[in-house]
């Protein structure tokens, strides 16, 4: 028989479990076995013999926060300077000469860098959205990101990424015919689809866009993936050029369009999801269409502003994505929580969004975009032990009067100690089995290898 592992959490200050009455737990400790919740309360510890014992000294608990969109590759032109002042179609058209040569041994650093910044801002599982595959280069792409994160630890979704029809913005060699792109989503989801709770690993499929994908791309996509009981991911609604390039082109909305093409439903997940009018709020919540909400990105390319509040009211679920890092430029979800909140008050007031409801996009909803609500996105007896400890104090909470608003209010900090199904990965603030020095050095030297080949 497996031994079992046995985990306590105690000296817990506040313990946000976000279970359906939104309790928050004072003086607090957990305890989890095999990875899963066993028990949590207040009061005298419980004595778990061989269990290994995390002091929160005092801390504020949360569940760990869910990332629903990223492409980890773009670590690796963070800020890039000949693009970095340009919005979406020319950004993303200026991008794609770095990548001419890119390969999966670029991909697996990239990853690991992005899954580290993740984990130490309080991210327990992320989703990878790869669309990027070299014509003339290996299809298994994505296998490197899937062991880059489980040598990581972090749970995972890697969304294979696709494109088949040249435009613009995509050359040729950015595209792979699409019975290529079918049967390599059919090997991914057989080689690393995990079913059940607690799978540490999930495979999407994840077109890249409607200017880049046919509309036999999107069927053919969405069929497969309902046969394999996989989920669907794409962007959508990013950008006002996207919504007029989609009529004039295509004859319709970009969601209408993928509608059309059978991409609704609640195993759906649409990346951005900006601009979109009232009819199709309705028809998104109508459908419980998800909407992975980038409050960076979409600040720093100038896309807009998604409308969280109106898309929840409408039944979707709306999640938090730091998006790829040559559009943020950082992988940080505690900022992302931060950002949201205050994005969302930009335009609708300050009674518009509570830290509270910020959290959720970060956790609960973020469980139900990735299909995980029964055993991700709360801290309650039976789910994942999945949490991220923030210290009690530090120079930028000092004395605030409300500890739970603080995390969301205050400086987005990083966390002391990271648990992933049990395992601690983060302790004292630093990743506890990743040489991240030499992992830094490694990504720069990649980084600078591309973009030496930059035309300029
Ligand atoms: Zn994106």
């Amino acid at each position: 028989m497996e031994k079992q592992t046995r985990l306590v959490v105690r000296n817990i200050g506040h313990l946000v479990t976000m279970d359906p009455q939104r309790r928050v737990l004072k003086n607090a400790w957990l305890v989890a076995v095999n990875g899963f919740i066993q028990s949590m309360g207040t009061g005298p510890v419980p004595r778990v013999s061989g269990a290994e014992r995390v002091d929160a000294k005092g801390g504020l608990v949360t569940p760990g926060f869910i990332n629903t969109h990223h492409h980890m590759f773009q670590n690796l032109a963070r800020s890039f300077g000949p693009v970095s002042n340009l919005p979406l179609l020319p950004w993303l058209e200026g991008h794609m000469p770095l990548w001419r040569n890119f390969n999966p041994d670029a991909l697996g650093v990239a990853t690991r860098v992005a899954c580290a910044e993740l984990m130490l801002s309080g991210c327990t599982m992320t989703s990878d959205h790869h669309y990027l595959f070299p014509r003339d280069g290996t299809t298994e792409m994505l296998d490197a990101g899937f062991e880059a994160a489980a040598a990581m630890g972090i749970r995972y979704v890697g969304c294979r990424g696709s494109v088949n029809q040249p435009s613009d913005i995509m050359p040729r060699w950015a595209t792979q015919d699409l019975d290529v792109i079918l049967a390599d989503c059919d090997r991914l989801a057989a080689k690393f689809h995990q079913s059940g709770p607690g799978a540490m690993a999930h495979v999407a499929f994840a077109p890249c866009t409607v200017f880049g994908c046919s509309g036999e791309h999107y069927i053919e996509t969405a069929r497969l993936a309902r046969r394999l009981k996989v989920r669907l991911h794409t962007h959508c609604g990013e950008t006002v050029p996207e919504n007029k390039d989609s009529v004039e082109r295509l004859g319709s909305r970009p969601f209408a369009y993928m509608a059309r093409h059978e991409w609704e439903g609640d195993d759906v997940w649409l990346a951005h999801g900006i601009h979109f009018n009232d009819r199709e709020v309705a028809h998104l919540g109508r459908t419980r269409t998800g909407i992975a909400h980038c409050p960076c990105s979409n600040m720093r390319l100038g896309s807009g502003v998604c409308r969280v509040n109106d898309l929840r009211k409408a039944g979707s679920a709306v999640s938090l994505g730091v998006d790829g890092s040559a559009s943020n430029d950082s992988g940080h979800m505690m900022n992302e929580v931060r950002q949201a909140l205050l994005l969302t008050r930009v335009v609708h007031g300050a009674e518009s969004m509570t830290p509270m409801q910020a959290l959720e996009l970060a956790t609960l909803e973020g469980a139900k975009n990735l299909g995980r609500s029964a055993d991700l996105g709360s801290l309650e007896p039976g789910k994942c032990a999945d949490l991220a400890i923030f210290p009690a104090e530090d120079l930028y909470s000092s004395a605030a009067e409300n500890p739970v608003d603080a995390l969301v209010l205050c400086h987005a900090r990083q966390v002391d100690t990271l648990v992933v199904h049990g395992r601690v990965l983060v302790a004292e603030g630093r990743l506890v089995d990743v040489d991240l020095d030499r992992l830094i050095i490694q990504h720069g030297r990649i980084a600078r290898k591309i973009h030496q080949g930059y035309p300029r």
